[in-house]
């Protein structure tokens, strides 16, 4: 396998293309941003640790019957993943209130659902990543109506495993944000990546936040917070 040209940069990751059209590298940076790019910043480590976590949960999650983009770890911060054409979604399944869900309904941050809730925003940063909903998506030609179903399916069940797991690791998944994205043969499969910069982690017993909330918010502690929480997923893991 050979790393070939860059494709692309983000926020937090570098895409190269491979020697292989249907396979990429992902490259995970330090890098850190939040409110749509307007707050950057660098967390020391955090490239490593959401490499690792990301690979470590889509591989269970996999084991659970939701496919996943990831193939290979090829290092500290590269994994090579499946190729996929992103559904311009941004999937945000909750089970509990905090962000911008407490902001817009004007609730306290920490109520705890009966079920949980499933959002979708389009992906679009010049938009500012905008909510719509099923139907929204289906008029926008983003994905087809029987796509939004199976992504709908795979994220209650992304919830269903990673709340086991992290409640394990004595974590609370209070919210996330997945992506998905269609192979060449046109499969629905679960992409981009799960991290603290992409979950709400709380410890579930004294509810410290254990993700990108301590960046986003100036809270302190940003890379221990990092390190603590990748601490209890490789005590849990395959235990
Ligand atoms: P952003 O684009 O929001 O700044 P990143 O820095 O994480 O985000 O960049 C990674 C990019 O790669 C994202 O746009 C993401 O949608 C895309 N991506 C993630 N997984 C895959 C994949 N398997 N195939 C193609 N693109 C992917
Ligand atoms: N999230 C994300 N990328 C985004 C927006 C949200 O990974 O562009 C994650 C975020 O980390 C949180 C969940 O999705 O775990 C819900 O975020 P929310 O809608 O509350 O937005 P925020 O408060 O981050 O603006």
């Amino acid at each position: 396998m050979e790393k070939l040209n860059q494709l692309y940069e983000g926020k937090a990751k570098k895409v190269y293309a491979t020697d292989e059209p249907e396979k990429l590298i992902v490259d995970y940076k330090d890098d850190a941003t939040a409110f749509n790019g307007l707050k950057k910043g660098t967390i020391v480590g955090k490239g490593v640790i959401n490499n690792r976590m990301s690979n470590l949960l889509m591989q269970k999650l996999a084991k659970e019957g939701v496919p996943t983009h990831f193939i290979e770890e090829l290092s500290e911060r590269e994994t090579l993943v499946k190729k996929v054409s992103i559904v311009p979604l941004e999937v945000i399944i909750r089970n509990i209130s905090a962000g911008s869900f407490a902001k817009r309904y004007g609730v306290e941050e920490g109520i705890v659902f009966d079920e949980p809730t499933i959002e979708f925003s389009y992906k679009n940063d010049d938009l500012g990543d905008p909510l719509l909903n099923t139907r929204h998506a289906i008029a926008l030609k983003l994905a087809t109506k029987e796509e939004i179903a199976l992504i709908e399916k795979y994220s209650f069940k992304v919830n269903e495993v990673l709340k086991a797991f992290w409640a394990s690791c004595g974590v609370t998944l209070v919210d996330f944000k997945l992506e998905f994205g269609k192979t060449c043969d046109g499969t629905i499969i679960l992409a981009d990546e799960i991290s603290p910069d992409t979950c709400r982690l709380w410890d579930s017993k004294t509810g410290e936040k254990l993700d990108k909330d301590r960046f986003r918010r100036d809270l302190g502690g940003v890379e221990d917070a990092y390190a603590e929480i990748m601490k209890r997923l490789l005590d849990s893991y395959e235990k």
